[in-house]
């Protein structure tokens, strides 16, 4: 069976945990791909490994997968014609292609015990290429026997038998000719004793049977390349292109993306799962370009583009097989960039969950006007609640007085500026941006002090910090009441002040 013409690509994860943005970048890459060529996205759950086997991780998957819009044409929940899409479905396939293989010569029982083995677990599946010293002690078992062993109810694996000479080449797609010398790949289990696969045979048989054209995978797989030539080579199979995906690196640019906690210089806990990038606020277009572009680029200045540029610009020659480094500095600034591309209702709609998850009553009419006034100022919808606060508080936190004053003045002249303004914006019709604008700057005027002076403590008073949202569509969207309200109290706290300002 020749592969098809049009391009089947698959991402395969085990569901041993919360998805990784590594393994997101993998399963986006073959999405690109197969958008780009017109071509088919599986997905295939590789759940074999029962011990390691979460059952948190796939809801998980398909929501971090629609999430970031990568739709699947075949595979859980949509079904297909190649299923079914769990491995955990389809052992009885694995186990009469290991039977396969024993008849043609290719495989073998091996009933080594774990005890027997110095170098490790006859059953372990190696699984990403580290040898596990088996000596191939059954390897020269007569075939018979051994099958009659297993009849008699003997515990046994089945092994691929590894040539022991000569090398075997392939062709990566990024990386280009590999070759390794055979004498040192192991012969790897392929089914184990309880009758289930390992990952190299479960991995091989449906990549074949689910037409894969392209295996694009972690480059931490390639170890196992060698391995599934040959076990494509002894089933008589035509084995799919194959791309091993650059590594991606921390920010350090030293070790791997690892899953340990990283915490930003400002104390943040930096996200690794891709749920966490949603929570902390991350937009999928935003992460969706900014993931697109480790280890891929268009040209060498291009880098903001839309969902549509880059499937249209995708390409396999164009991913460099170096280690590319996740820079979280980075993200933030393409998701600031995408956050100030949303219209104010798409992100007031993006925002409200957050707010709600602040605890702050907002109505979406209200967060409608706060919106265009934090928008600048946001590089993660989860700082929103960070800027917002204030004006959802009943009663403000608490703040440093001192900071109603403003430079070269003392607590007296606060509470003139202050007081003026109070009485200033008790009467001032309509209570809006412009006619508030035009008032307290004629107030600066008019007491002769520059306008900044003025609008500190009116800021300080009403938002309960120095660095706030643009004084006059807060004060509009505060609205008058609330806004004396603190005034007021802010004029009781430079009261008591005042002693110290002699
Ligand atoms: N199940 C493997 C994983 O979890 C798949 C590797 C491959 O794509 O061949 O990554």
């Amino acid at each position: 069976m020749s592969l098809p013409n049009t391009v089947r690509v698959r991402f395969a994860p085990s569901p041993t945990g919360m998805l990784h943005v590594g393994g997101l970048r993998s399963a986006l890459f073959n999405w690109l791909f197969a958008r780009h060529s017109g071509g088919t996205f599986i997905l295939r759950i590789e759940d074999t490994d029962r011990k390691r086997y979460d059952p948190r991780a796939l809801p998980d998957l398909l929501e971090s997968l629609r999430w970031l819009g990568l739709d699947w044409d075949e595979g859980p929940e949509v079904g297909g014609e190649y299923g079914p899409y769990f491995q955990s479905q389809r052992t009885h396939l694995y186990g009469q292609y290991a039977r396969q293989l024993l008849d043609s010569g290719d495989a073998y029982y091996c009933f080594c015990t774990s005890a027997r083995q110095a170098g490790g677990n006859p059953e372990q599946t190696s699984h990403r290429g580290a040898a596990t010293g088996y000596d191939r002690r059954c390897r020269t078992l007569d075939a018979r026997a051994a099958a009659e062993r297993v009849a008699e109810g003997e515990s046994a694996v089945i092994r691929l038998k590894m040539p022991l000479e000569g090398r075997t080449t392939f062709h990566d797609l990024i990386r280009g000719d590999i070759s390794v010398d055979n004498g040192i790949q192991d012969d790897v289990v392929l089914l184990k004793s309880d009758g289930y696969p390992t990952y190299h045979l479960a991995n091989v048989v449906d990549d074949h049977l689910m037409r894969i054209t392209h295996i694009m995978r972690a480059d931490e797989w390639i170890a196992t390349a060698p391995r599934h030539v040959q076990l494509y080579k002894a089933l008589g199979w035509q084995m799919p292109a194959i791309a091993h995906l650059p590594v991606v690196l921390d920010p350090s640019g030293k070790g791997k993306m690892s899953k340990r906690k990283k915490v930003a210089a400002d104390g943040r806990v930096l996200p690794v799962h891709v749920r966490d990038f949603r929570e902390a606020g991350y937009l999928p277009e935003a992460l969706f370009n900014f993931l697109a572009l480790i280890g891929w680029h268009y040209d060498d200045h291009t880098e903001l583009m839309t969902r549509q540029e880059i499937v249209d610009r995708f390409s396999i020659e164009r991913i460099n097989p170096a280690a590319a480094a996740f820079n979280y500095a980075k993200l933030d600034n393409f998701n600031g960039v995408y956050i100030r591309g949303l219209t104010v209702e798409e992100l007031t709609d993006r925002l409200m969950p957050f707010v709600v998850r602040a605890g702050f009553h907002a109505d979406r009419q209200t967060l409608l006007r706060i919106t265009p006034l934090v928008r600048e100022r946001m590089e993660r919808l989860d700082q929103i609640a960070g800027l917002v606060d204030f004006f959802f508080a009943e009663q403000l936190a608490d703040y440093d007085p001192l900071e109603l004053i403003p430079k070269k003045a003392d607590a007296a002249e606060a509470c003139r500026l202050l007081a003026s303004a109070r009485e200033l914006l008790a009467g001032v019709e309509p209570f809006d941006h412009d006619s508030i604008e035009r008032a307290l700057r004629g107030l600066a005027e008019r007491l002769d002090v520059k306008a900044g002076q003025l609008f500190q403590p009116i800021r300080v008073a009403v938002c309960g910090r120095l660095v706030a949202p643009p004084l006059f569509g807060t004060l509009e969207v505060m609205g008058r009441e609330c806004a004396l309200k603190r005034i007021d109290q802010a004029l009781g706290n430079l009261a008591a002040l005042a002693p110290l300002a002699g």
